[in-house]
């Protein structure tokens, strides 16, 4: 029986090993870099870009898993050893997190919390107008996993809720649009714009002067997605002109982002460091081991990215 070589930062090494093992304990199970004989090696599951190099040594390996959702650091050169398919997690536990994230902030902007704060800040005791939850329209850029719990979430609490994907959607309570035309339709109805695409040629960008122009005037913009979905300066220049009224960024590029970056400091942006969720070992590893036995037995493999697709 071969071996699964599990490679990330030292400190989750053995969170994972446990992890794995607890649902398979006949599993065996290398950390990096200490994969033994490499012709054992069958499967690899990773965080990060820098093993792939090193993957092309072992002439047996049949799955990569990658430990999260997004996989834009995967596609790029090297990339995975030719012939080799990747999977990625499609996992309750991170999908709920980045769904709360995106609740945490759209209540944040939808019941004024900005105002409310700066008003106790001056010892202001003053009402605003009521929002109304049935007119606050939310746009989601990317329906999959996260978006489509992220939609479901906020459908469920009244907000009227749109949903952008590469491919036509059916999804109950959901306003389901794709393509060129159904961005711009979407953009133009969204009072909050919630971006959890993945990152790939034709998403880069995408949050740009031209489709920050098309939101409603004092629009709200949530990015969960990647940094490199936004055009950081465009998204400064939106705020400062009152275009937009608020962003929650999670993402940003780089990451870090640099002491020195105007974001820091902004009154209407509200940063949290690649931190809207997490990948709980325990709760992904009953996928993980699945794919590690299909590999093993020839089945076919879940959750496999699609690498024509870019994600
Ligand atoms: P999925 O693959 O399940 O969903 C991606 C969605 O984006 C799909 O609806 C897909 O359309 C759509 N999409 C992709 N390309 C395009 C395009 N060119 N035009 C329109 N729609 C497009 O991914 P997940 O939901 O699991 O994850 C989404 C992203 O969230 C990740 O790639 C990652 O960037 C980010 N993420 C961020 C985290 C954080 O901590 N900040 C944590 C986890 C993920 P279709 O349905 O037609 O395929």
């Amino acid at each position: 029986m071969g071996a699964v070589l599990l490679a990330t930062k030292p400190s989750g090494l053995a969170m994972w090993r446990d992890a794995l093992l607890a649902v398979d304990p006949a599993l065996e199970i290398r950390l990096w870099p200490d994969w033994g004989r490499e012709e054992e090696i069958e499967s690899a599951v990773i965080w990060g870009a820098q093993y792939l190099a090193e993957l092309r040594r072992f002439p047996d390996l049949r799955l990569i898993v990658s430990m999260g959702a997004g996989v834009d650091h995967l596609v790029l050169p090297p990339g995975p050893p030719p012939g080799v398919p990747v999977a990625r997690l499609k996992d309750g536990m991170l999908t709920q997190g980045m769904a709360e994230w995106v609740l945490l902030n759209v209540l944040r902007f939808h019941r004024q919390d900005p105002e409310y704060r700066a008003l106790q800040a001056a010892r202001v005791w003053e009402e605003l107008p009521p929002p109304e939850t049935a007119k606050r329209r939310i746009g989601i850029l990317g329906l999959g996993e996260i978006g489509g719990a992220a939609a479901r979430l906020c459908a469920h609490l009244g907000f009227p809720v749109m949903g952008w994907s590469r491919r036509p959607k059916d999804q109950p309570g959901i306003e389901a649009l794709h393509g060129a035309a159904g961005l711009d339709a979407m953009l133009a109805r969204s009072d909050i714009l919630v971006c959890l695409l993945p990152l790939t040629p034709e998403t880069r960008g995408i949050i740009n002067a031209r489709t920050l122009g098309l939101l409603p005037p004092g629009a709200f913009l949530i990015n969960g997605g990647r940094g490199g979905h936004a055009v950081q300066e465009d998204i400064l220049a939106a705020l400062d002109s009152g275009a937009l009224a608020g962003a929650a960024l999670d993402v940003f590029e780089p990451e870090p982002l640099p002491p020195e970056h105007p974001f820091w400091v902004h009154p209407k942006v509200f940063m949290t460091p690649h931190a809207a969720s997490f990948t709980i070992p325990s709760s992904a590893a009953p996928q993980v081991v699945e794919n590690i036995h299909r590999a093993r037995d020839g089945r076919p493999l879940i959750n496999l990215v699609d690498f024509a697709a870019g994600y």
